[in-house]
């Protein structure tokens, strides 16, 4: 048995499948959860890989390290979306106080509480708060402040696409605490030009500071990942002021490699 995703017109990438652990449409998508051969459990929305055992880590420790390491007191935290928990495990890794984490689909959450083993412990964390909402409302009527943001979200069809237009990113500059930050995991630089273009355009409008970084990601479209950290002021650089500990991709090189630009992206994002 196979699972295949059409990353693009003319490409597929396809794992074989011992078991479905999990399959169910929700009123937000069809969410499905596979044992594979070669990437441990594996979480699949519309059809799209979210999240597998094997490589998670890359994306996850990308998406929360390079900001939170760089932040003096990261006291307050917003998550917005990132069912899988993932992103909220390695929040859970800095000195936070509070984490409030928006995502629309409890049946996600649901869903990957039973079967992935890191999901239970992150959720019962007395620090973590869990709201059930469409972070498009949320962001516009929240009047809380935070330290750091962090944008987990599926793709920019579906359930999300509200989270790449530019009034989201009005209300989320209007929760940031003045030396905040926020982390937006902004798609595949080999498949997503168009929207990594439209984004970049909105971010430079809306922010002071806009920071890509990359990293591998092996069963994301294209195999590398970009991520933007933007800040409400201007920033020279990030630097780590501390290094979480157990991460098993991200340190002080990383940290510094995943700043560097490629020739064919510095054009992209001119
Ligand atoms: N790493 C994945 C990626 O890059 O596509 C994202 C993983 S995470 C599972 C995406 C989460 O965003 C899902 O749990 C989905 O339910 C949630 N989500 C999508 N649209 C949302 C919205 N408008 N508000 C809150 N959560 C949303």
């Amino acid at each position: 048995m196979y699972f295949s995703e059409r990353q693009s017109k003319g490409t597929e990438f396809k794992v074989r499948i011992k078991k479905v652990l999990f399959r169910k449409k929700s009123k937000f998508q069809k969410i499905e959860i596979f044992e594979t051969e070669d990437w441990g459990k594996v979480l699949v929305l519309d059809g799209l890989f979210m999240v597998t055992e094997r490589d998670e880590f890359f994306y996850h420790e990308s998406l929360v390290h390079p900001l939170l390491s760089s932040l003096r007191e990261p006291s307050e935290v917003l998550i917005i979306g990132g069912g899988d928990g993932g992103t909220l495990r390695e929040v859970l890794k800095h000195p936070v106080k509070r984490v409030i984490q928006v995502e629309i689909d409890k049946d996600v959450v649901d869903a990957c509480k039973r079967i992935f083993s890191w999901a239970r412990k992150v959720y019962s964390d007395k620090r973590v708060s869990l709201i059930f909402e469409d972070a498009g409302k949320f962001v516009k009527n929240s009047n809380g402040k935070f330290d750091a943001i962090i944008l987990d979200t599926s793709d920019p069809v579906g359930p999300a696409e509200v989270c790449y237009k530019k009034e989201f990113y009005r209300n989320l500059n209007k929760l940031l605490k003045n030396k905040g930050g926020i982390s937006i995991q902004a798609e595949s630089p080999i498949h997503h030009t168009n929207i990594i273009r439209n984004l970049y355009k909105v971010l430079k409008q809306e922010f002071k500071s806009v920071f890509p970084y990359f990293s591998p990601m092996p069963t994301y479209p294209g195999g590398y990942w970009l991520y933007f950290f933007v800040f409400k002021n201007k920033r020279k650089k990030i630097s780590p002021l501390r290094i979480p500990s157990e991460t098993k991709y991200y340190n002080k090189e990383i940290h510094h490699s995943g700043f560097a630009i490629p020739e064919f992206m510095k054009n992209l994002l001119k």
